[in-house]
């Protein structure tokens, strides 16, 4: 890995760290406000109550007046019922007191009804006020948290921001500004490739742009997303594992009419797939680059079958999986199409995750899958 895309990947990680830092320490404040606005909503209910508790004994005071007044009333009557003359008279004043007395247990009634609210009443008001001490308490300690909090975060993202400033330093101007404009715009600027994917927005890399990816001798970054690309190949393991567990890798046949191979070296072409097969008592070789697939000069026929036609190109080769019948191929021209391609590079990666799978668990066969000349 270069160690600028080593200085950005732990810069990544500064950006992310502040972003996380800047983001709690706006969010403290929101949440002292928070409970803040429900201790108002509680007082406001417990003046509500109150008011209503002094309401109804404003009202009850008044009923008792009127019982005060009805009394007075009736005594009155009763007096003046001792001087009447007719008997008409004093029917007339028996009925002014039965009229006062009914009044007098209608408004008694009021009284108890008001008697029967006030000890609601008088619950509610305790409640708010219980409910009012317990979050004025929170609410202090909630400040003291958050004051604590801030300062620690404030000190953090001090740290974080010199060591921010640390690893801009050990990045060239480009690719620092190419990582800032993207970060700004999708959060992060630089992804990891896996399984011939870019981890962040999922997209299939090209095999070039892959491959140089892998190789890390130069900067790549994702046509699809802009991001700069980098490969882990711990990962790129782990990442190959579970499906290599679930099913092993298909080997292809020793006496198969068509075998595909991978060479590192191939002439002047680098990394090619080499296809030979055989046909007609003759044997024929066609070879692609790897990256492009691109056919790398003539198809080669020779007596005899592949295998004692074209030994050189076996040895040290690693076989993989891959089949096209001849008009297929024909059919291709001078570049094999992109699924053939990822089908091969696919096998690949499969072959080399069991070469070093089995490097790693020293099983007792050397079955690397790379082959001998036989003869
Ligand atoms: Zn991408």
């Amino acid at each position: 890995m270069l160690p600028e895309i080593e200085n950005l990947l732990h810069l990544q990680e500064a950006d992310k760290e502040i972003r996380r830092l800047q983001d709690e320490i706006a969010e403290l404040p929101k949440r002292v406000a928070a409970i803040e606005h429900k201790l108002a909503d509680t007082k406001a209910q417990l003046e509500r109550a109150q008011t209503a508790v002094k309401a109804d004994e404003a009202t009850r005071r008044k009923h008792e007046t009127t019982i005060t007044d009805l009394r007075g009333k009736i005594s009155k009557y009763r007096d003046q019922s001792l001087d009447v003359k007719t008997n008409d008279q004093y029917k007339a004043l028996l009925h002014e007191i039965q009229f006062a007395e009914k009044e007098i247990a209608a408004t008694e009634d009021k009284i108890l009804e008001l008697m029967l609210n006030a000890e609601a009443r008088d619950k509610e008001v305790k409640a708010a006020q219980a409910e009012l001490k317990a979050e004025a308490a929170e609410i202090e300690k909630e400040k003291a948290d958050a004051r604590q909090r801030t300062a620690e975060d404030e000190k953090q993202l001090t740290d974080w921001r010199g060591k921010r400033d640390q690893m801009r330093a050990g990045v060239n101007e480009d690719l620092l500004r190419h990582y800032e404009r993207v970060s700004k715009f999708r959060g992060t600027g630089i992804s990891e490739v896996r399984d011939h994917k870019c981890m962040a927005c999922q997209v299939m890399l090209r095999p070039q742009t892959y491959n140089d990816v892998r190789t890390g001798q130069q900067t790549v970054v994702c046509d699809s997303c802009q991001r700069i690309l980098y490969f882990n190949p711990a990962n790129e393991m782990q990442a190959l594992e579970p499906e290599h567990k679930r099913s092993r890798r298909h080997h292809p046949k020793i006496d198969a009419p068509q075998a595909w191979y991978y060479r590192q070296e191939f002439a002047d072409a680098g990394e090619v797939f080499l296809c030979l097969a055989n046909a007609g008592g003759q044997a024929s070789r066609r070879v692609f680059d790897m990256h492009t697939g691109r056919l790398f000069g003539a198809i080669l026929t020779r007596e005899g079958d592949y295998r004692h036609a074209f030994p050189e190109d076996i040895t040290g080769a690693i076989r993989l999986n891959g089949s096209w019948t001849e008009r297929d191929m024909e059919n291709w021209g001078t570049e094999m199409p992109m699924t053939a391609l990822d089908s091969l590079h696919t096998d690949l990666e499969a072959a080399r995750y069991e070469m070093s799978s089995r490097t790693s668990t020293k099983s007792e066969s050397p079955a690397v899958p790379t082959e001998q000349a036989a003869s």
